[in-house]
């Protein structure tokens, strides 16, 4: 499919996508095994987009042994290193042969827009899968510092059947962060996407076999995470689970762990992330930008938020007209329309909770500056304007609870002391941003921030090449991306030989 980023080319591929909505088990496409299915919504619409096959703990059974048999017979895991990547860079080419396809499936399903699938999800998803191909057959295991009477060789070896369970705001690009390194290591998996966005998982399982990854090293089984979820995390015969989602299942993940074999459980959960604007910030009209887009992006649908912006008591005024100037790039619109910045919500249930947490805002005394509302109503759509508020009080929830929506709150401050303070005065602890022109305070301050990422002058999550994840109630062990990742799909192994 080639498509030019103009609307009405992308409106008519995206009329004409084929998509697949059966489960992905041991190298087909099957119907849940009840045959049920469940509606996936356009959230742009609120119209049908496509019925899926709703999975339950007989489908699990299936696809976690066909995983566990591709493990045992060593069809990936015994591959050598270099072959691994041969094949996991094989696919990311196909991927890229069908990126605008995989583009409009997340665009449609979870409400994303277009431009921001086409330039920023989908390539980043190839560079994720070529980045960890590369570093299949880079990585050196050790040999231990013991005396001349011993060598004791220190392997990493693969977990073995690893369950990946996915979050719904980024779809195709959350896959690659745990497939990547999941196969590169040489483990079978089984992926189970979020209810509201599978389309894109499939398609990847479909691209990944075309690239040859042998039967049951892949499988993908959609459906109610309440119930597949659980059936996967409470399986005997499943090694580890990587989840990314909320800090509210991440827990309850924890206890099927324990109720169960004790498997490895990673967890990259959700955050109310600061930044934060000392009042040595340099350019506002640059400051503003770059806190707008970190907020707003992704509908503030984003784990990596700044719903919080901390600034320095002489700037406030300043930069709060700023922000709203900069706000006005960021159109609410059509996620097929390459002009919008600001989808729907994932879907009506959220967007009820985030008008709640508007709502809260405005009767605890907040100053609503902009937005504040439902938007395009007539679409049936689930869309909500682009809001900020002004003089947010810490103990507030609007400056406490993560929104997952594109709502800001500004609060105050005099000091560094208090900015650092009011930045860790949160149950959550995954990114941070900061401004400020001195170098050095730049450094202390982001030492003091307690988070997995923090971004100076800046809102950046990193690169493939650094790891993410969270400090606190924003994680458990589990990172994405980089070598670090690489490591958490191995066990560490210890040989020890006796020299005669
Ligand atoms: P969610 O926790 O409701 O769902 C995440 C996944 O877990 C989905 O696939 C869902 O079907 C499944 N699930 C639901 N209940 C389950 C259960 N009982 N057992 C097992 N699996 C279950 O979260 P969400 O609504 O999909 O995503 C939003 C949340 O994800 C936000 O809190 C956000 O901050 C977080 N998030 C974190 C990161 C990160 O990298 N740290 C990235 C994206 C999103």
């Amino acid at each position: 499919m080639s498509l030019k980023l103009e609307s009405k080319a992308i409106k008519a591929a995206a009329a004409k996508l084929k998509f697949r909505t059966r489960a992905f088990i041991d190298g087909q496409f099957v119907n849940a095994a009840s045959g049920q299915t469940y509606d996936s919504i356009n959230p742009a619409t609120g119209k049908l987009l496509a019925k899926i096959a709703s999975c339950d703990s007989a489908d699990v059974d299936r696809a976690v042994q066909a995983a566990r048999r591709s493990f045992e017979k060593g069809v990936w895991a015994k591959r050598s290193p270099a072959e691994r990547k041969r094949l996991l860079l094989h696919l990311a080419d196909l991927l890229e042969k069908n990126l605008e396809e995989l583009a409009l499936l997340d665009c449609l399903d979870a409400g994303k827009p277009i431009a921001d699938c086409l330039t920023m999800d989908v390539p980043d998803t190839v560079h994720c899968f070529r980045w960890h191909a590369e570093i299949a057959d880079k990585e050196y295991d050790k040999v231990a510092p013991t005396g001349p009477g011993n060598v004791a060789m220190i392997v990493r070896e693969p977990l073995g059947v690893v369950v990946a369970i996915l979050p719904w705001n980024f779809p195709i690009q959350m896959a690659a962060w745990k497939l990547g390194p999941i196969l590169s290591t040489g483990n079978s998996v089984v992926v189970k996407p979020a209810r509201q966005t599978s389309l894109s998982a499939l398609r990847l399982a479909e691209i990944a076999a075309e690239a040859g990854l042998p039967e049951g090293v892949l499988n993908v089984v959609p459906g109610n995470g309440a119930v597949i979820g659980a059936a996967l995390c409470r399986h005997r015969d499943v090694d580890a689970v990587a989840f990314t989602g909320s800090t509210e299942v991440g827990r309850q993940l924890l206890h099927y762990s324990a109720e169960s074999n004790l498997k490895r459980v990673l967890l990259e959960l959700g955050g109310k992330n600061p930044q934060v604007v000392l009042e040595d910030a340099g350019d506002l009209d640059e400051v503003a930008r770059q806190a707008v887009n970190c907020v707003f992006w992704n509908m503030g649908e984003n784990c990596s938020s700044g719903s919080r912006l901390l600034v320095h008591r002489k700037l406030h005024d300043k930069l709060v007209a700023k922000l709203l100037e900069a706000s006005q790039e960021w159109r609410v619109g059509d996620p097929l329309d390459p002009a919008t910045k600001i989808g729907p919500m994932i879907e009506e249930s959220h967007l009820k909770k985030v008008l709640g947490y508007i709502e809260a805002g405005k009767k605890e005394g907040a100053k609503l500056v902009l937005g504040g509302g439902r938007a395009l109503p007539d679409s049936g759509g689930f869309f909500v304007q682009a809001t900020i508020f002004d003089q947010v009080k810490p103990a507030m929830r609007i400056a406490r609870e993560e929104i997952f929506g594109p709502v800001l709150s500004v609060l105050s401050f005099d000091t560094e002391e208090q900015a650092i303070a009011l930045a860790n005065d949160t149950a959550y602890g995954l990114t941070a941003s900061l401004y400020t022109q001195d170098i050095s305070r730049a450094h202390r301050v982001a030492r003091a921030l307690r988070a997995g990422t923090v971004s100076i002058n800046c809102f950046s999550e990193g690169d493939a090449s650094t790891p993410f994840g969270g400090f606190k109630q924003s994680g458990f062990f589990g990172r994405d991306k980089s070598v670090f990742a690489h490591y958490q799909y191995t066990e560490l192994k210890t040989i020890w030989t006796q020299l005669g």
